[in-house]
């Protein structure tokens, strides 16, 4: 085992030294097939069922490119202010590894599709940053290894490794930052909001499932620190697939603490690759980072270039959606929220959440109070994010259906929600397994009704001598006795009506 390395206090870091970043994000893209071959591409499924001899790199077999897949690269391109290449061709990243049965990645190296553009990212206090971005280019994945056996789930200690190449050759781009200076402080943040803005965006573009939780999204964090004052940049370190916002956030603070303990004790940082381990939010080495030539790249000769005519560049960019800070403002104004209730919306990464929520038929305001208050909260008991809930969109809005036509109360809806987080199925499974509904049934009602008022016949008399504010220590006994699943407010109407 390693130990865990210094760091030294954030704010010391900030005084001494300032950030440079670098984000790698990896999309796949949501295309029906694989970027060279037919094969299905889908999350999952029985291993080794969606391959063939192309993405298997069985000898002789011959790649052909997906067009759909060039054109999701150029609309991510022209989505963030990139440049289109008139003329651009695939590589071979040669490296070996089990899960890339080729030997080599189909990449692209110098010649990427799209290059210079840029996005600008609204950080939490309302003030925006612009992320210059160096390139966006075309890949494909490598399949999957499972080490079994070990106690870590790394190849470690592993008796043996099982491999699935169902995700080899699915399409992939990676876009990457230019070096981010200037940050400061707000470093993490950055990381953390540019991540956040890319994928709103790429989801509108409907490219990808940006699923970070799957995989479908990654983010690798290069980070590195020069001394206040100076303008060479350090040595980098390259924490790979950190798989949450949550964690991009956390991973790049933790390495500008460890750089700066490092460097402060005379050290010196290795340019390598890093894993951020989720439960003790911090980084662990991993390999001395290859460079470029290690990776004897040279044009792919079994693939034509590409070279997108300029018609159907502009075409693309003409058909872009709206991006999300438009449809931000439109979203604002339908529902009439203040700049702080958006903003606490998107900074809760619920927008989309409850947009979807109100498609399935709730009002804004209900669909926005579940999902910024109480599924926020569960949220961060289970360490989750917003998205990750296994709790529908859909099931949210039935619960609210449920509450707005009096069937439940708004403790019983809780109590709906928790069983749907539990996994005890539909919200109307729930409430029947649970035995949630608001007793709505005049006759039960009545009969608990008229036993409150013979337990406490002073009270009753109040009520009969017009005392009607009695009624409340009636309403509450009601409300005891059937484990507060009844209607309080047909309570107060049935006891009126008893006393009479
Ligand atoms: P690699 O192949 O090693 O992953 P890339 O060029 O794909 O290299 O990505 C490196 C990322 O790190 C880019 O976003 C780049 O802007 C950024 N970067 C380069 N130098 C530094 C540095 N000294 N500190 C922080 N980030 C850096
Ligand atoms: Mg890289
Ligand atoms: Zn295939």
């Amino acid at each position: 085992m390693t130990a865990i390395a210094e760091v030294m206090d954030y704010d010391e870091v900030l005084e001494r030294y300032d950030p440079v970043l670098g984000l790698e994000v990896h999309v796949e893209l949501n295309t029906n097939t694989k970027m060279f071959c037919g094969c299905a591409n889908v999350f999952g499924g029985e291993p080794n069922t969606h391959v063939c001899p192309v993405c298997l790199g069985m000898p002789g077999a011959l790649p052909a490119v997906n067009g759909k897949a060039i054109e999701s690269a150029m609309r991510i391109g022209l989505a963030l202010n990139c440049e289109i290449a008139e003329w651009c061709r695939f590589a071979r990243k040669n490296y070996f590894y089990p899960d890339m049965p080729k030997n080599f990645q189909t990449s692209q190296y110098d010649e990427p599709i799209a290059f210079n553009g840029y996005l600008d990212v609204e950080l939490d206090d309302g003030s925006t940053f612009r992320v210059d971005i160096e390139r966006a280019h075309m890949e494909e994945d490598t399949g999957k290894s499972l080490h079994v056996g070990g106690a870590t789930g790394r190849i470690h200690g592993a008796d043996y490794s099982l491999l699935d190449y169902n995700r080899a050759g699915v399409p992939l781009i990676e876009i990457v930052t230019k070096p981010l200076v200037g940050t400061g402080e707000r470093a993490p943040e950055v990381a953390r909001a540019y991540v956040a803005a890319l994928r709103d965006l790429l989801r509108g573009l409907d490219v990808s499932d940006v699923r970070m939780d799957q995989g479908s999204l990654r983010c690798d964090a290069n980070v590195s620190l020069m001394p206040k004052g100076t303008t060479e940049f350090g040595t980098r370190t390259e924490t790979k697939n950190v798989n949450s916002l949550r964690s991009v956030e956390r991973a790049v603070r933790y390495e500008m603490t460890r750089h700066a303990a490092v460097l402060a004790g005379g050290g010196t940082i290795r340019q390598e690759t890093r894993h951020f381990d989720e439960s003790t939010a911090t980084t662990r080495a991993g390999r001395v980072k290859e460079t470029a030539e290690d990776y004897r790249y040279f044009p792919e000769p079994d693939l034509v270039p590409i070279a997108p005519s300029r018609e159907w560049v502009e075409e693309l960019r003409a058909s872009l959606p709206e991006p999300p800070w438009v449809r931000r403002k439109t979203i604002q104004q339908e529902w009439g929220l203040t700049d702080l209730e958006l903003r606490d919306l998107v900074n809760a990464d619920a927008l989309d959440l409850v947009a979807a929520t109100v498609d399935a038929g709730a009002k804004p305001d209900d669909a926005r109070s579940w999902w910024v208050s109480y599924l926020s909260q569960q949220a961060k008991v289970l360490n989750k994010e917003l998205a990750e809930l296994p709790i529908t969109p859909a099931q949210v809005a039935r619960v609210s259906a449920l509450v707005a036509d009096g069937s439940l109360t708004n403790k019983l809806a809780r109590a709906v929600v928790d069983g749907v987080l539990a996994g005890e199925g539909e919200p109307d499974q729930v409430v029947e397994q649970r035995g949630l509904k608001v007793v709505s049934d005049d006759s039960a009602l009545t009969a608990a009704v008229d036993e409150a008022l013979a337990a406490q016949p002073d009270v009753a008399e109040k009520i009969r001598s017009g005392k009607v504010a009695a009624a409340g220590a009636i309403v509450g006994a009601v409300m005891k006795a059937t484990k507060g699943q009844a209607d309080a407010k047909r309570v107060r109407e049935l006891i009126i009506e008893r006393c009479s």
